[in-house]
């Protein structure tokens, strides 16, 4: 059997007529922020050109925008000059390999741009909107058509294969589509065959623009998660009237970006939507492309196999792993690194403004900065601790060729990330360990399980670098009765180490802090999981698909039984600082369980009655059976301490470095950094 016998359908050719997809694999969209970056366009080629070389069937850029309204950044793409500079990228992705497609979003934000200049069929702001947009008359309508046409053609000029026209996502098109958002009584609103008019004469206006034989995708919300959203014949009618209007191919997506639905955070199920695209496939007379947590290239088969899509398309996957297609292609799938759906270094950071990366692979759209070359002076290292941290030290060290000698004191490789796997929700962590686990036996590492080196052990063994990453140790604040029984650490707790009563305080409210409350809360199947517990839980109706693809009514969870307070010292809400784009989702989740939310408390002391506080200055008693401690945590520096008393120099990493506000994505950024330059 060949290796990519294992994924027939994957790997088939799809013929468009007038050209052919290599397979039905599809980076899909993602704003990494190298479009408005100094050199971005160079960055942009090497970060597409490494995907395209491992044999990514068609590639779609970020958003582009087709003039200064559409979004308010500087980039945009509506002249001659501009598109040459998209040449670097296309040239990239061609040399890399002919037969790659890369088509170009283009992206109007519509009441999303962040610029008072922003446009609208209504004067509607959107709860996430940074203005209320201005009303389009009907000369600003056809100015916007008009330059939806000429920025494709512009593509066109500048080499891509085609163009992805996004009507999604509460962008300016899909405003026109939904009621709530169009409040125009013109021939652009009422009615939904007024409403639809705004994309139906885009996609003609730019198929005439850019001739027959250049692909045209729309991407169509297939469920846009809103009360009072699209129905389901509305979208039926909508796809099939683009598809007569000129598309290629019709692109499902999913949600609004203002809607209270999670649809591509880790606790969503792999492949929850894609139903939603098998149905719409069978209206119409196309190929469709679905998305949405699909990271694995079994999963991807699995969704051909049923029938929901031609083509999967893999976004952040594909910043985790540059070689995913060429590693499913060989049979080497247990060597991807897989995305956990964290969107910690990807989405969080494009809506903080920041370059999109990976917490998994900080090599993503860092391409020409941060590179792994072989060495020519292969040393002999140890790496202390095989969290995060040492993991991504040593396997890369390995990787460039050094002898690395990887200890860890307990009975697996992991460090933290075996408590966050265990947390409903997290189960894809599970990934991470398994591609490190399988790097180790790749590239050579020598691991060494339940064994806590001390200094003279390492001094006596000569390495030429040690790398310390022993991680960190929960902090236990100095508060009368911490140490009475009913006081236990967050470790304890999440590997079941000490029972927990039925009324519980959990102290701390940072990302454990919550992630134990998730925990404790939880009863019955986790919904990342089982799709359907995941609908019951955010209250989608796959079945019946009602407007939106929302049933309105409050979503059914099940709760443990059990009162819980999560708490902090801070008087402001709580979960401020988790992700930008995940944070509300664990808030809600917490909420809809029961969790009480106590913001303002100072400790006083544990005893057998409870937690004695003051919140907000009054005096409270929380009378609990037991009390959590999840209130950060300090780094492990003995080890460090012992080898410079011993002479032997060393490097610190990961949480050993420094505890503060310490995540996986520093962790393994800073490793992979330091290994890059050993
Ligand atoms: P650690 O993970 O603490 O690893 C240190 C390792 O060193 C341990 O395995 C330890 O046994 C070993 N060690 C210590 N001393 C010695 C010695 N002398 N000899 C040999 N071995 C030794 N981060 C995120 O970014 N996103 C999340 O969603 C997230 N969720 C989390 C959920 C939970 C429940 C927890 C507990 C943490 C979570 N984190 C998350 C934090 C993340 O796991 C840490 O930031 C990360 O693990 C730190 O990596 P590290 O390698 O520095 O340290
Ligand atoms: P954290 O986010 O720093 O939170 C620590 C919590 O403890 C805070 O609520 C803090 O709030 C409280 N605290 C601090 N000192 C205290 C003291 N002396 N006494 C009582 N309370 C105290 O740390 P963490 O929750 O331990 O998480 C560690 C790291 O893992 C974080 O940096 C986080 O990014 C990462 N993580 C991320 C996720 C994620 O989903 N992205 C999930 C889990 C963990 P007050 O000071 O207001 O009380
Ligand atoms: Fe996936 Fe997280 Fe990497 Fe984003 S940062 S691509 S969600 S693993």
């Amino acid at each position: 059997m060949t290796a990519h016998a294992r994924y027939p359908l994957l790997f088939s050719p799809l013929d468009l007529g007038f050209t052919k997809l290599k397979n039905r694999t599809l980076m899909g969209s993602m704003h990494t922020g190298l479009e408005e970056a100094e050199h971005g366009y160079e960055r942009m080629a090497a970060f597409f050109s490494e995907r395209a070389r491992a044999g990514v069937g068609m590639i779609i850029t970020g958003g582009i925008p087709p003039n200064e309204e559409a979004s308010g950044h500087e980039t945009k793409l509506s002249t001659p000059a501009e598109a040459e500079k998209h040449r670097i990228v296309t040239d990239a992705v061609h040399a890399a390999d002919p037969d790659v497609k890369i088509c170009m979003q283009i992206l109007h934000t519509g009441p999303l741009a962040r610029t008072p200049l922003c446009v609208a069929p209504s004067p509607v702001r959107s709860r996430i909107g940074a203005y209320t947009p201005r009303e389009l008359d009907e000369a600003g309508i056809e100015k916007q058509i008009a330059d939806f046409a000429n920025c494709a053609q512009l593509a066109q000029s500048a080499g891509y294969d085609g163009v992805e026209i996004i009507g999604s996502a509460g962008y300016l098109i899909s405003t026109f589509l939904v009621e709530k958002t169009n409040l125009r009584t013109d021939r652009w609103g009422g009615p939904f065959e007024n409403r639809m008019r705004f994309p139906v004469e885009v996609i003609k206006r730019v198929r005439a623009a850019v001739g027959p034989n250049f692909i045209i995708v729309f991407r169509i919300a297939a469920m846009d998660m809103l009360q009072g959203g699209m129905s389901w014949e509305e979208i039926v009618t909508l796809a099939r009237a683009v598809v007569a209007a000129g598309v290629n191919i019709v692109s499902t997506h999913f949600t609004w970006h203002e809607a209270f639905v999670p649809t591509i955070a880790t606790m969503v199920p792999r492949a929850a939507f894609t139903q939603v695209t098998g149905r719409l496939r069978k209206e119409l007379t196309v190929p469709v492309i679905t998305s949405n947590r699909i990271n694995m290239p079994d999963v991807a088969e699995a969704v051909l196999a049923r029938g929901d899509a031609d083509i999967v398309s893999m976004a952040r996957p594909m910043l985790a792993d540059a070689e995913l297609v060429k590693k499913a292609f060989e049979g080497r799938e247990d060597e991807i690194n897989t995305c956990i759906a964290c969107n910690q270094a990807c989405l969080d950071h494009t809506f903080t403004g920041q370059r999109v990366s990976c917490l998994v692979n900080p090599r993503a759209c860092n391409e020409t900065e941060l590179n792994y070359p072989a060495t020519n002076r292969p040393k002999r290292i140890a790496v202390v601790g095989a969290g995060p941290a040492g993991l991504a030290y040593a396997t890369t060290a390995a990787e460039r060729g050094h002898k690395v000698t990887l200890f860890e004191a307990g009975p697996d490789i992991g460090g933290q990330f075996n408590l966050a796997r265990r947390i409903p929700g997290k189960e894809e962590f599970n990934e991470t360990l398994r591609y490190f686990r399988r790097m180790i036996a790749v590239r050579g590492v020598e691991l060494k399980l339940n064994t806590r080196v001390d200094a003279d052990a390492l001094k006596a063994q000569g390495f030429d670098e040690v790398i310390v990453a022993t991680g960190i140790e929960p902090r236990r604040p100095q508060i009368e009765g911490v140490d009475h029984p009913k006081a236990i650490g967050y470790i304890d707790a999440i590997l079941g180490r000490k029972p927990i009563g039925k009324r519980v305080a959990v102290m701390g409210a940072g990302g454990i802090g919550f992630d134990v409350a998730e925990l404790i809360a939880h009863a019955g199947a986790s919904a990342s999981l089982d799709i359907d517990t995941f609908a019951r839980e955010w209250g989608i109706d796959f079945k019946n698909h009602p407007r939106g693809g929302v049933t309105g009514v409050t979503p059914q969870v099940e709760k443990a039984d059990r009162e819980i307070f999560l708490m902090q010292r801070k008087s402001e809400a709580l979960g401020r600082n988790l992700g930008r784009t995940t944070g509300w989702t664990h808030r809600l989740s917490l909420q809809r369980r029961g969790v009480h939310f106590v913001s303002g408390v100072e400790y006083l002391k544990i005893d057998d009655r409870g937690l004695h506080t003051r919140v907000n200055g009054e005096p409270k008693l929380f009378e609990v059976d037991t009390v959590i401690v999840c209130a950060g945590q300090n780094s492990l520096r003995e080890l460090y301490d012992k080898l410079q008393d011993t002479g032997v120099n060393a490097t610190l990493v990961g949480g050993a470095f420094e505890a503060s506000e310490l995540d996986a994505k520093r962790a393994i950024d800073q490793a992979c950094r330091l290994a890059a330059v050993v």
